[in-house]
């Protein structure tokens, strides 16, 4: 089987699950015989035991929406607002409808 040093990445055939020297540069490679390729370790240095399987890939983070911005009616002051119906205008505290959140009443 073919492994890459993980020092020079120099691909050299093997005989199977051991440790084998890297012609090219003699670091020590560690080839296990379920890893079908490349060791994943850098170095030589195996993983440490008892880690089985591969781990789940880390969730994706949660996407956050761009927060909406609005513009006060009374000093157009421009700011963002979260989820919620009226907003107070931080320049000059104004009630402000967003249109957001709960349902506007008539
Ligand atoms: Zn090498
Ligand atoms: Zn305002």
């Amino acid at each position: 089987m073919m492994v890459r040093c993980g020092a020079c990445r120099n691909q050299f055939e093997v005989p199977g699950a051991g440790r084998f020297a890297c012609p090219v540069c003699g670091s020590v490679n560690v080839v296990r015989e379920s890893a079908g390729t490349a060791p994943p370790n850098m170095g030589g240095y195996p993983t440490a035991p008892g880690v089985a399987g591969t781990p789940a890939p880390p969730p994706p983070p949660p996407v956050t929406a761009p927060l909406p911005r609005i513009e006060c009616p009374e000093c157009s002051f421009s700011f963002l607002v979260g989820d919620i119906a009226v907003a107070t205008c931080p320049n000059c505290g104004a009630q402000v409808r967003t249109g957001l959140g709960s349902p506007e009443e008539e």
